[in-house]
């Protein structure tokens, strides 16, 4: 059998780390903010070169959160039009939606699957304030020419970097986090960057939104017991961070692993039944999922299942076909639509073996 994804032996190969870093997180028992969160704020801020990263409890907050600060400074209010890609996870649309703010859905390239610059530019009228650009499956999203068009229109520009820990431009060498306004991050499990449970980070250059982050994140407070404004419980655990501070230093090597198996995927794979996904062979691609499109899905998963090779879809339900969403089933998203009824991701880690990474070569071509 051929998992979709290994996490057991993914955090294995950190285990002895881990265990130490437990171990003096017990002995310092200063579980929350403590000084593993804030070191591992520094590492990452650097990693992504933005001046502050604030850590969270997951990736839905993250990206609420900033929706929250920038509402707290005046900066967005109750009712703006958010622009989201209509194909995104639903969390994206989750985060505007708890702001009490307006998602305006778009629909997605269909090579990249990512916002069309050319949608954006159609949709765009007075009521819109910002645009949260998603890195979906791990590729940059077309940031330098959404950032032209955001200061164009005095737009907000956030990005949902939860799948593109790492994933970093050709032109200017800047990295997903470091290409908006303010980015979030997601340390779920399976993420590219993931923690051995929940945890979110925030990056961002705007040091007054980061002021306003701290507090939010934290019962709106910044010295014990004295309240500033009205806050949540937002935060990123201290001995999770101490987890995410090993992994970071694998993470390039770890997503450059995942690039090789997918310039495999697509120089080996020659079935015609089969579309391949689009990538440009740099490093704006981080690979979360090898995502690929097939017109008989269901026949296909079957195919696979039969050859024990391990399958995700990211995602089968496009969001406003959703039930939580039915606010917006009238939408007409063709483009988004077809994509969800064909896509299917492949197995793509950094821990899968050369043979595994040939086998699927192999079952996917005599589908
Ligand atoms: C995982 C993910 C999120 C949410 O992260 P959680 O940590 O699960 O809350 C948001 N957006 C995208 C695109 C994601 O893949």
């Amino acid at each position: 059998m051929i998992s979709f994804l290994d996490l057991r032996k993914i955090n294995n190969r950190f285990r002895k780390e881990f265990q130490e870093a437990f171990s003096r997180s017990l002995d310092a028992s200063h579980f929350i903010l403590g000084e593993n969160v804030s070191t591992f704020e520094r590492e990452f801020s650097q990693y992504c070169g933005t001046k502050f990263c604030i850590g969270t409890a997951n990736g839905l907050d993250a990206l609420t959160l900033i929706l929250k600060g920038y509402i707290q400074l005046g900066k967005l209010k109750k009712g703006d039009k958010i622009i989201v890609p209509a194909n995104t996870f639903i969390a994206t649309i989750l985060s505007v939606l708890h702001a009490d703010l307006e998602p305006v859905l778009v629909e997605p390239n269909p090579d990249t699957h990512n916002l069309s610059l050319q949608e954006v530019k159609k949709i765009l009228t007075k009521d819109v304030k910002a645009i949260i650009m998603v890195h979906l499956y791990g590729q940059l999203a077309e940031a330098e020419e959404l950032r032209h068009l955001s200061n164009q229109h005095d737009l907000l520009l956030i990005e949902d970097a939860a799948q593109a820990h790492g994933a970093m431009t050709n032109s200017k060498s800047t990295r997903a986090g470091n290409l908006s306004d303010a980015a979030a991050f997601s340390f779920y499990p399976s993420k590219n960057l993931g923690a051995l449970g929940d945890g979110g980070a925030i990056t961002t250059n705007d040091s007054e939104l980061h002021e306003t982050l701290k507090l939010l994140r934290n019962y709106g407070s910044k010295e014990k017991y004295k309240n500033n404004i009205i806050g949540y419980n937002s935060r990123l655990d201290d001995v999770q961070a101490t987890f995410l501070s090993i992994k970071l230093k694998c993470l390039d090597d770890d997503n450059q692993r995942r690039r090789v198996i997918a310039k495999q995927y697509l120089n080996d794979i020659n079935n015609p039944k089969i579309k391949l996904p689009f990538y440009n062979g740099s490093s704006n691609h981080v690979f979360y999922a090898f995502v690929v499109e097939v017109e008989h899905r269901a026949d296909f998963t079957k195919f696979l299942d039969k050859h024990n090779i391990g399958w995700l879809i990211h995602y089968p339900i496009a969001p406003h076909k959703q039930d939580a969403l039915h606010r917006f089933s009238h939408l007409k998203l063709p483009t988004t639509e077809q994509i969800h009824k064909r896509i299917i991701s492949l197995p793509i880690s950094p821990v899968m073996a050369r043979e595994e990474v040939r086998s699927v070569i192999e079952v996917v071509n005599t589908y």
